[in-house]
């Protein structure tokens, strides 16, 4: 053994005589801020190990080498094993054991970690350092044999399953064998000898599947397993979870591999293992959450294999150690300034703090940590802000089971991350994948999830299992995915063969509708309705904040009174845009719409929108008064008017229809007319009649007035109607339509004015491409608001604006701004005009081919293009200021509520975004995001 050492230690030493680049930094020495290079894992156990935590000795190999490696034929860099070596002399020193020796063996953990956290998707082996001889140093230190058989069959699986690629379920089968054997249910049942069994056949497991026996040489498992880690960067399962993410190689490059001294929460009662949050990750509340399990190791907690007890149980059975635990709490949180997720074991009575890491929360603890840390002074607002993601605010909008649901429950597990879902249960994650992406609403429910079930996760709406506690796989990932989930339903057995579940006496077939809340932890059949969250304090006291710190003021789309004052509840701060045409469409509306349409004069149309005067006049002003003295931006009609009238097919097939009726009509008559003449009035036959004589009169009308409609529709028909005749283009054809609105908007401001209240309505023009086009338009308001305010005897407050929604209108933007008090980018228009791809087509037609080969990198109608669509932005901004220095620019496009187009909005110096109402708060998020980011990048 010694030779071997040397052996290599020279080896290493020739092949880096020249410049040694250092790989290897010990705890004590390794930077705790760099991330990138150490991974998040290692340069927190050198930061703990520096601030005095009670860590296990080790050392960190970095990512550099990780990276070197695998573009360099997977060859380990010059000097790599060199100072490994040199770094477990150290360990060596630290713990009082040495590596492979038989008498006092040091075991070693290898373990995996990335600058950002991927939790699970890479791989780690326990209790590297096991071997024939070692294990009996083992058991003779710790007196306990079947300890060291269970350290060493662990050991096996899991470095045969990692390092030389031993499919688990040969491992599991065989287990599962010695357990059955034994008559043993948990795996805490098993002796020493029914482990030692275990061992023996999984080294002769490995040796039949690699054909070569399990290595026995420490140093050459050592340098197997950093391979192996190394390699399980480019691994399935984290190589889909950093597209999931976006996880770019600017944010994390290759994992490090941490190696620690192994200690062992399996040692006995004295010993334990646990995860731990230093808050409720749930709720947010300043509690520590977390579970552990005595006499086990790590592992055991996490994959959910024997159900953990909660951490505030360990008071009760080792009362020193849980105040300690306590203690290494508050450090972490003082230190790190954020909610710690750590993992510890207990050895022999001595608390050891293996990892910590910022906790993974679901939105509702963020939002709460976040304002209750500022008032406890561990952050300042600014730091309480950008801790969280805008996207994340909207899982604070998931629907919750109504409070009137009386449905039985089917099943209860542990309420693992809050939310409620409903969908067909599946039982496989590929299954849910596949489901999934043909727009089924899936639940994937399996006993317990594995990282390589990550897939089913993203297409499910929920996840389900009857396995495991609250820190298991399946809660973790569903928290971190802001999924609902319910875990360790332990009543339901799944049978993955014959896909189905079973909960008693029932059974669940895939496919079987359920629904799962995971605020309770209850499983119910079928659908239940759900309601909408309200706002919490916590997330109004958050936003506020929020208001104070962002530049970009955050307006909604909102169309109806009723929408306006929802989305005054989000907390917008006017209406960006109120698409007028909505309000065309309600049931007593749509027929006089279709009167003033189809219309053969001037007077007749102007008779139809004399009706519909007063209905608009009376929506504007509840607008304007729920908004009040925010201003409301009313867009004139927009959409070709044809889409107001029913389509031609149906039109013809229901002139079909009445001509066939009208024809049965008739024959009633002649009917009725031929039974009089045979006096057959004395049998009462007459009043039985579907029909009088008036029936055939009416069908007539009817088909008049449908052929009319008809012969409209077929005049109005275009080819492309999105280019067609709409907007302002329609306004200026039948200008009887917009001077209606006009009327409608500035009465119904008059009327507040007069009633003392202070409204702010803006006109907005769509679809302009020449300024000629806003002047006549202006015309006409010139000429309606001199009448209103003589007849109201007022003088009229509000504003007059464009959409810029054309490419012409960017170009043409000085001419437009001597003419608008305001720009409001209509970006849904003008993405599809900049790439000329239809924005009812392109996204369900070539997109998602063009994402997922990288043609275009994100979808254009959903994040804002900055390179093009951007780019023209930018100069209509820049023209539209030079003509009007204080012209107020805006953008109403659904980019408006995405925090990456938001913050770019907030870059171009836009004034305002506007989106619809449950977006807002997002937004308003999104917006302090973006300025706070400036101040910094200008601090710096
Ligand atoms: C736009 O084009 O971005 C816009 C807001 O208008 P609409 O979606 O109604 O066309
Ligand atoms: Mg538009």
């Amino acid at each position: 053994m010694e030779n071997l050492v040397k052996q290599v230690a020279k080896q290493h030493q020739n092949e880096t005589v020249k410049k040694i680049q250092k790989y290897v930094y010990s705890f004590g020495q390794g930077d705790g801020k760099n991330k990138q290079l150490l991974g998040g894992k290692g340069a927190n156990l050198c930061e703990m190990t520096q601030i005095g935590l009670n860590v296990p000795p080790g050392f960190v190999i970095s990512t550099e080498a990780c990276m070197s490696y695998l573009s360099g034929n997977k060859q380990l860099p010059g000097g790599v094993m060199q100072q490994v070596l040199e770094h477990m002399k150290e360990v060596e020193r630290a713990s009082g054991k040495k590596f492979g020796n038989a008498a006092d063996p040091l075991l070693v953990s290898v373990r995996s970690g990335s600058a950002l956290s991927m939790p699970g998707m890479m791989d780690t082996i326990l209790n590297l350092g096991l071997n024939k001889d070692t294990l009996h140093g083992l058991i003779q230190q710790t007196k306990n044999e079947r300890f060291g058989y269970d350290a060493y069959r662990r050991f096996i699986q899991l470095f045969g399953k990692v390092a030389l690629g031993v499919p688990d379920e040969i491992f599991d089968r065989i287990f599962e064998d010695v357990k059955h054997k034994a008559g043993v249910k948990i795996d805490v049942g098993l002796n020493a000898a029914n482990l030692k069994e275990i061992s023996e056949r999984f080294l002769d497991a490995v040796k039949e599947y690699t054909h070569n026996p399990f290595p026995e040489n420490v140093y050459e498992q050592l340098e197997i397993a950093i391979k192996a880690v190394f390699n399980s960067w480019t691994g399935k399962r984290a190589v889909d979870y950093r597209r999931e993410f976006n996880i770019t190689p600017d944010l994390a490059n290759g994992t490090a591999v941490n190696i620690v001294a192994m200690v062992f929460g399996n040692m006995g009662n004295d010993s334990a293992t646990g995860v731990g949050f230093t808050r409720d990750p749930g709720t947010g509340e300043n509690v520590m959450f977390g579970e552990y399990l005595v006499n086990a190791q790590g592992e055991d907690v996490v994959a959910g294999i024997r159900t953990p007890k909660p951490v505030h149980l360990l008071a009760e059975e080792m009362p020193d150690l849980y105040r300690q635990l306590e203690k290494l709490r508050d450090k972490l949180e003082s230190h790190y300034k954020e909610v710690q997720d750590f993992e510890y074991t207990i050895e022999k009575g001595t608390l050891f703090c293996l990892q910590t890491r910022n906790g993974k929360m679901n939105a509702t603890a963020i939002v709460r940590t976040s304002v209750e840390m500022v008032e406890e002074g561990l952050l300042t607002k600014e730091q309480a802000l950008l801790r969280i993601q805008p996207a994340m605010i909207e899982q604070l909008l998931h629907p919750r089971l109504d409070g009137k649901n009386k449905e039985e429950p089917l099943a209860q597990g542990l309420p693992a991350s809050p939310g409620a879902a409903s969908g067909q249960c599946v039982f496989d994650a590929d299954r849910a994948e596949i489901l999934g992406r043909s727009g089924a609403k899936v639940i994937l429910v399996r006993e317990e999830t594995k990282p390589e079930d990550i897939h089913g996760f993203f297409a499910s709406q929920g996840i389900l299992t009857s396995r495991g506690g609250k820190t298991s796989h399946a809660a973790v990932v569903a928290r971190g995915m802001g999924k609902p989930c319910v875990a360790g339903a332990e009543g339901i057995k799944v049978d993955v063969k014959l896909r189905q579940a079973t909960i008693g006496d029932k059974i669940l077939y895939e496919g079987d509708n359920i629904t799962i809340d995971g605020g309770t932890g209850f499983v119910y059949k079928g659908v239940i309705p759900t309601v909408d969250p309200e706002f919490s304090d916590e997330l109004k006291t958050l936003l506020s904040w929020a208001d104070e710190a962002a530049k970009l003021k955050v307006m909604a789309n909102a169309d109806t009174p009723e929408s306006a004052a929802k989305a005054l509840e989000f907390g917008a701060v006017g209406i960006g845009l109120c698409r007028t045409e909505r309000m065309f469409n309600a049931s007593d509306r749509l027929p006089i719409v279709v009167e003033m349409i189809i219309a053969d004069t001037v007077h007749e149309r102007e008779q139809a929108l004399q009706q519909l005067l007063p209905i608009q006049k009376k929506d504007f002003k509840e607008i304007l008064i729920t908004m009040a003295p925010h201003p409301v931006t009313i867009r004139l009609l927009d959409p070709p008017i044809h889409e107001f009238l029913p389509a031609e097919e149906e039109l013809k097939e229901e002139l079909q229809h009445l001509h066939h009726l009208k024809e049965t009509a008739s024959g009633v008559s002649s009917l009725i007319s031929s039974l009089r003449l045979l006096h057959a009035d004395t049998l009462e036959i007459k009043n039985t009649m579907p029909f009088n004589g008036k029936g055939v009169e009416l069908i007539e009308m009817a088909i008049n007035k449908k052929e009319n409609i008809l012969k409209k529709a077929h005049e109005l028909h275009e080819v492309n109607p999105m280019l067609g005749h709409r907007g302002v283009r329609l306004g200026l054809t039948y200008p009887e339509i917009y001077k209606m609105q006009i009327q409608a908007i500035l009465e119904a401001a008059a009327e507040c004015q007069n009633e003392g209240i202070n409204v702010n309505p803006e006109i907005m023009v769509p679809q302009v491409c020449t300024a000629e086009e806003l002047k006549k338009v202006k015309m006409y308001v010139d000429e309606i608001t001199q009448k209103i305010e003589a007849s109201y005897g007022i003088k009229l407050s509000f504003k007059f604006g464009t959409m810029i929604e054309v490419v012409r209108a960017c170009m043409e933007a000085g001419e437009l701004a001597k003419e608008a008090d305001f720009f409001s980018f209509g970006t849904n228009d003008l993405t599809q005009a900049t790439f000329s791809f239809s924005r009812e087509d392109a996204e369900n037609k070539f997109l998602p081919f063009y994402g997922e080969k990288n043609i275009l990198h994100d979808n254009p109608f959903e994040i804002l293009d900055k390179n093009g669509v951007g780019k023209l932005m930018k100069m209509a901004i820049e023209w539209g200021r030079e003509s009007r220095r204080n012209l107020k620019i805006g953008i109403c496009g659904e980019h408006g509520g995405q925090p990456d187009s938001i913050k770019f909005c907030h870059e171009l110096g836009l004034n305002y975004v506007s989106c619809s109402g449950p977006r807002v708060p997002v937004a308003r998020l999104a917006a302090a995001h973006a300025n706070l980011g400036d101040a910094k990048n200008t601090a710096l």
